[in-house]
């Protein structure tokens, strides 16, 4: 609703320029959605074989050439009578500073693209390609639309498993047609070093290769390199594949910006020039020396090579997760610092990278680093990317830096799309879809502030994705979503429409030969608690559409002849809900179990044990922090959605006073567990309860079970279920088994 109301704004401010009142708003399946479309009257016959002229400069007339064999729609040029013509008018016609804006007309004459550069110009065809899409009319219309942000971003990591330029070159034709104009290329890293550099063989002949062809494999037998070539695997780029891959994307309007790691993530480096290495032996540390003069001998080589092959103006130095363990031990970093007059080890490496910057500075570059460049005090022309959170590129922003959000808990790509339990193996989280769009900057920023935050970035971390396809499949369809993020202004974003746009592209990429995530088959829910009515709302959603969901509240599983789902749930007491997606007979995914309760604790006050207080370090593991286990909202399948409360490596010991005293007979919290970021259930629940507040009695305790332990993924309710008892005090204390993260959503007491 709210993007019809948007338009219809739009509509009435552009009739005056309009020769026609617009009579009615168009929705129009584009990903990512334009600023505004203005719909004319009837439709245009599309011909059987169209022609275009260009009105641009003869060098980018001859990009633009060269690039059509691969759009979508074919298109000859011709230049008289053309119905598509393409004008660039030099100077920006929209009111937004961009310059990669276009306005898109279609009318009985034909279809006018005009922009003030290529890139405009580009977009512009990106645009009529989806509006023409399997249809031989295009409806009239007027588009006007530029991007929201200038850093629209994809990132590959093809250290931890190596993709070849092959599959580089696809991801940037698809990506550059949902207008993302940025590759960040992780180019190295400890899975291997991928770039070719002269003088430096080994790099390549050595730390390019490993056995076994699986990350996680080889990580757990040491990650060595080894000297025989006998059935390794990996790959490299030569020059000759960097130049293809870079000229393929910036026919695209993309630019390839590549990653060299440091000072850490660089074991790779270190396995074939140990002497570079705190130790001076090879896999004993992931941070190379910086103490060491020929450390930057070797970087500055590096980056001579990489600046002759790439001609971004950034270069990613990386800059993060480096352990200042060696640095600490080391005669050479010591001295280092005692000479620079560095007080600890973060300034050792923050004097790193201001040096490498001030190299690149020299040479016309510009660096831009991990977030935790911010550390030991920024460089002083770095561009922060910001990956642990939104606050430190808000942080780098206030300090006058410019700031690209990466956020891990939106726009990680190596994270689970859908229930876990569904899913090949990911690393940590859950990100569905729906989470990804929902990305936004806070609306408190300055504008000052504001304008220093110039983009957002999809990353695309490998340990997980060991083949091609499997990236694909983690890349998309959420990578369309961030696209739309890095686009479209908020107030035309909606996550409704986007829904049904994605379902079509998804099927549409799927012919093309990309493997996308088909979009899950589960059923999505969310509640919202209403404490004035004592109920909480639940409603239920899929990411397919168009679909149904049926359901049953009796305990049965659902059919194709169950209820329809068609609006929310109110609920007062107790709901047994089991809900399953349906193509018309047929069943798809999992039925979703689901109980909700508007139980005695909701609203009430709790308090933590000394020792059993929740993770305070992450906002969202907090779940709103003291209310969040007796505020009636359940998590969903990831413990970052922000229904999930943390406890490491703190027990759950908490007690809540239910104000009075009453009949209690249940009292269960949900656990939940995902190994591979040391996420573990508990050992022991014990439920103790209390009238006064100081004498509790033990009611039961429950064990974790065997079989639940030993999953990769689980989520296991754990409590005590009993006889009525008078109580008016609640103690819950989950004890942890691993001494790791715990995580529940909510302390049901009823
Ligand atoms: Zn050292």
């Amino acid at each position: 609703m709210q993007l019809k109301r948007t338009l219809i704004i739009y509509a009435a401010a552009v009739v005056l320029a309009a020769c026609e009142a617009p009579r009615e708003v168009a929705e129009v399946e584009v990903i990512p959605y334009p600023q505004s479309v203005v719909a004319g009257r009837g439709t245009v016959k599309l011909p059987s074989s169209l022609t275009f002229s260009a009105d641009m400069p003869q060098a980018e007339l001859n990009d633009l050439l060269a690039y059509l064999p691969d759009y979508a729609l074919p298109m000859k040029p011709d230049g008289k009578d053309a119905f598509v013509q393409i004008i660039e008018v030099g100077e920006n016609l929209l009111d937004s500073a961009s310059a990669e804006g276009y306005k898109l007309s279609v009318d009985k004459q034909g279809v006018r693209i005009q922009a003030a550069t290529a890139a405009g110009a580009f977009y512009g065809l990106q645009t009529l390609a989806q509006l023409a899409r399997g249809k031989d009319e295009l409806p009239v219309l007027t588009v006007e639309d530029a991007p929201r942000f200038p850093y629209r971003g994809l990132h590959l990591d093809v250290s931890r498993h190596f993709f070849d330029k092959e599959h580089v070159k696809k991801q940037i034709d698809l990506i550059a047609t949902y207008k993302m104009n940025r590759l960040h290329w992780h180019l190295t890293d400890g899975g291997g070093w991928r770039l070719e550099i002269p003088g430096y063989p080994e790099l390549t002949q050595v730390a390019a290769w490993r056995k076994p062809a699986n990350y996680l494999e080889w990580r757990k037998d040491g990650r060595f390199y080894p000297q025989d070539t006998e059935g390794v695997y990996g790959g490299y780029y030569t020059a000759d594949d960097v130049r293809e891959v870079v000229e393929y994307a910036r026919l695209r309007h993309v630019t390839v910006i590549p990653e060299i790691e440091m000072p850490g993530h660089s074991s790779e480096v270190l396995a074939v020039y140990p002497q570079l290495s705190c130790t001076g032996k090879p896999y004993t540390s992931g941070e190379v020396c910086i103490g060491n003069e020929d450390t930057f001998t070797f970087f500055e080589d590096v980056l001579d090579e990489v600046m002759r092959l790439f001609p971004s103006h950034y270069i990613h130095i990386g800059g993060d997760e480096a352990s200042r363990r060696h640095w600490k031990a080391c005669p050479k970093c010591q001295r280092r610092m005692r000479e620079e007059g560095l007080k600890d080890e973060s300034q050792l490496q923050s004097y790193m990278i201001a040096r490498i910057e001030r190299y690149l500075n020299g040479k016309g570059r510009d660096i831009i680093g991990w977030d935790e460049i911010l550390e030991g005090g920024l460089a002083p022309n770095a561009t922060v990317m910001s990956w642990r959170s939104t606050e430190a590129g808000i942080r780098a922003a206030s300090m006058r830096h410019d700031a690209i959000m990466t956020p891990e808990d939106y726009f990680y790509l190596d994270r689970y799309q859908d229930d876990p339990e569904t899913q090949p193996l990911a690393f940590g989280s859950t990100i569905p879809l729906a989470a990804v769009y929902s990305y936004d900057l806070p609306d408190t920023l300055s504008p000052a502030v504001e304008k220093h935050i110039i983009g957002v970035q999809g990353n695309t971390w490998a340990e997980y994705i060991p083949t091609p396809e499997h990236a694909e499949y983690m890349i998309y369809p959420r990578a369309m979503a961030i696209a739309e993020v890095g686009w479209t202004q908020p107030a035309h974003k909606d996550a409704e429409n986007f829904r049904h746009r994605v379902n079509r592209e998804v099927r549409h990429i799927e012919g093309m030969g990309y493997h996308p995530f088909p979009l899950s088959v589960q059923v999505l829910h969310a509640q919202e608690v209403d404490y004035n009515n004592r109920c909480i709302r639940l409603s239920l959603t899929s990411e397919r559409y168009p679909i149904d969901i049926r359901y049953t509240t009796d305990g049965t599983e659902p059919t194709a002849v169950s209820a329809l789902y068609e609006g929310e749930f109110v609920v007062k007491d107790s709901l047994l809900l089991a809900a399953r997606l349906f193509d018309g007979d047929k069943p798809l995914g999992k039925t979703l179990h689901l109980r909700t309760d508007y139980h005695k604790a909701i609203g009430k006050t709790i308090t933590y044990a000394k020792r059993g207080g929740y993770y305070t370090a992450k906002a969202s593991y907090m779940a709103g922090g003291d209310a969040g286990l007796v505020d009636g909202k359940r998590g969903g399948k990831s413990y970052a959605d922000g229904y999930w409360q943390g406890f490491c490596p703190n027990d759950l010991d908490a007690t809540i006073d239910l104000g009075e005293v009453t009949d209690i007979h249940r009292v269960v919290a949900c656990f939940m567990q995902v190994k591979s970021p040391n996420v573990f259930l508990p050992a022991q629940v014990d439920v103790y309860v209390s009238v006064d507040g100081k004498n509790f009695t033990l009611l039961g305790s429950d064990t974790c079970p065997e079989e639940e332990a030993a999953k990769e993924v689980a989520y296991v309710d754990l409590g005590w279920t009993g006889a009525p008892v008078p109580a008016r005090f609640v103690r819950f204390h989950a004890k942890q088994r691993m001494k790791q993260f715990l995580f529940t959503d909510e302390i049901v007491v009823q």
